[in-house]
């Protein structure tokens, strides 16, 4: 599957492939205020544009880079790594464009007690 996204005012965009079969909402102190729901990728399935339009917050352990727009303030993705080391890419499937949010899985991450 292609998916596409974007920031609200579209300055922030991405193209990925690979199969979003769920949603993680988490409860740690960001996630829980911004209200995202993410589905996690291999940096290598996903292309951005614009990222130097993009302000990126890190916080906590600083290892995940959160990107959101200069302009529009909404946060389309964030960068890591998983476990292993390998570079990923958080994709706000609330920015995924067509993506109805009900037909996916959510799946909840205590991400307040790690
Ligand atoms: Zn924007």
């Amino acid at each position: 599957m292609k998916y596409t996204g974007s920031c609200h005012c579209g300055a922030v965009s991405f193209a990925a492939e690979g199969m979003i079969e769920q949603g993680i909402t988490c409860n740690c102190s960001i996630c829980h205020k911004r209200g995202s729901v993410l589905a996690f990728l291999p940096a290598s399935a996903v292309t951005i544009s614009g990222e130097e339009r993009s302000t990126s917050y890190k916080f906590n352990k600083r290892v995940i880079d959160h990107h959101f727009c200069a302009t529009c303030g909404i946060l389309p993705y964030a960068r890591g790594a998983m476990p292993d080391g390998t570079p990923m890419v958080a994709l706000n499937l609330r920015c995924v464009d067509g993506l109805d949010l009900s037909t996916i899985k959510t799946v909840a991450y205590d991400g307040a007690s790690h």
